[in-house]
């Protein structure tokens, strides 16, 4: 699933190509994904413009000029794709959702939302409403929002029990960390993934917070330059120990551990990250 560090740089890409050009068409092929009926999803885009993509958690919220937010959780695999690629126009996608073109000085720009699974759900809402679509309106702060600092960190952690990658992935405590990033920030911080949160001296959780913003903030930089303008793209060959059970660590060479709890991939090293 896209999280914060490709996230970021979409939305950029989108705000960037698609800011201030009327969509000129909405087509939508498998209405399942979107939450509200396909006619005021048409009607409510059709003409408008989008005045800027923001990310919020794993959200991506796209900004009208009708004072209305298109909000996108992409769960799993949903994601947009351009429909002219380098070489020209990509083939159709068979798990293509919706389509939507946009008036451009180069002619048409098309991009198409694509989810394998259907899992994904779209809303339009006014956006003095952003705060009734669901999941979001339970979202704890964004990760990098400026007013998570250490302190508003330290407190809301203390409300939390259980593992400490469990925290980190639940968009309720902090929103925009998914499996792969929740695995390279307890590394960077070298805590075991299945510590208590309770066994977490305040040391630790202060270097819990300095390697969150490291982590996400190093992989956001890479993620950028390796999407490019492919913004259906999820970069992680890059990752120092998420989905590199058997390899080498990078930082003891010791063989990566890695275990699947609740059918979730958790990647660590022993020796980094010590029980
Ligand atoms: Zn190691």
């Amino acid at each position: 699933m896209p999280e914060i560090p490709e996230l970021q740089h979409i939305s950029q890409v989108l705000t960037a190509r698609l800011a201030g050009r009327p969509i000129t068409n909405v087509d939508i092929q498998k209405p399942i994904v979107i939450r509200l009926p396909r006619e005021d999803f048409e009607a409510g885009l059709l003409g408008a413009e989008i005045l800027a993509v923001r990310r919020s958690g794993k959200f991506l919220l796209l900004e009208t000029d009708r004072d209305s937010v298109m909000a996108v959780n992409p769960m799993l695999n949903g994601r947009f794709q351009w429909i002219d690629g380098p070489d020209g126009k990509r083939k159709a996608h068979a798990r293509t959702c919706f389509t939507l073109k946009f008036q451009s000085d180069e002619g048409e720009l098309g991009i198409r939302y694509i989810d394998e699974r259907y899992l994904g759900k779209v809303y339009l809402v006014d956006a003095e409403d952003l705060d009734q679509v669901p999941v979001l309106n339970e979202q704890g702060p964004d990760a990098l929002d400026p007013a998570l600092d250490e302190d508003a960190f330290l407190t809301r952690l203390k409300r939390y029990r259980g593992q400490v990658k469990n925290a980190l992935v639940n968009a309720r405590f902090i929103a925009g960390i998914g499996n792969a990033y929740s695995d390279e920030i307890l590394f960077q911080a070298g805590i075991h993934p299945f510590t208590k949160i309770s066994s977490l001296d305040q040391e630790r959780r202060i270097r819990l917070y300095a390697a969150m913003h490291e982590t996400l903030n190093w992989a956001a930089g890479i993620s950028a330059v390796e999407i490019g303008n492919r913004i259906d793209r999820k970069p992680r060959d890059f990752l120092n120990v998420h989905r590199k059970g058997g390899q080498p660590c990078p930082r003891c060479d010791h063989t990566i551990s890695e275990v699947s709890p609740n059918r979730r991939v958790t990647s660590f090293c022993r020796t980094c990250q010590p029980d």
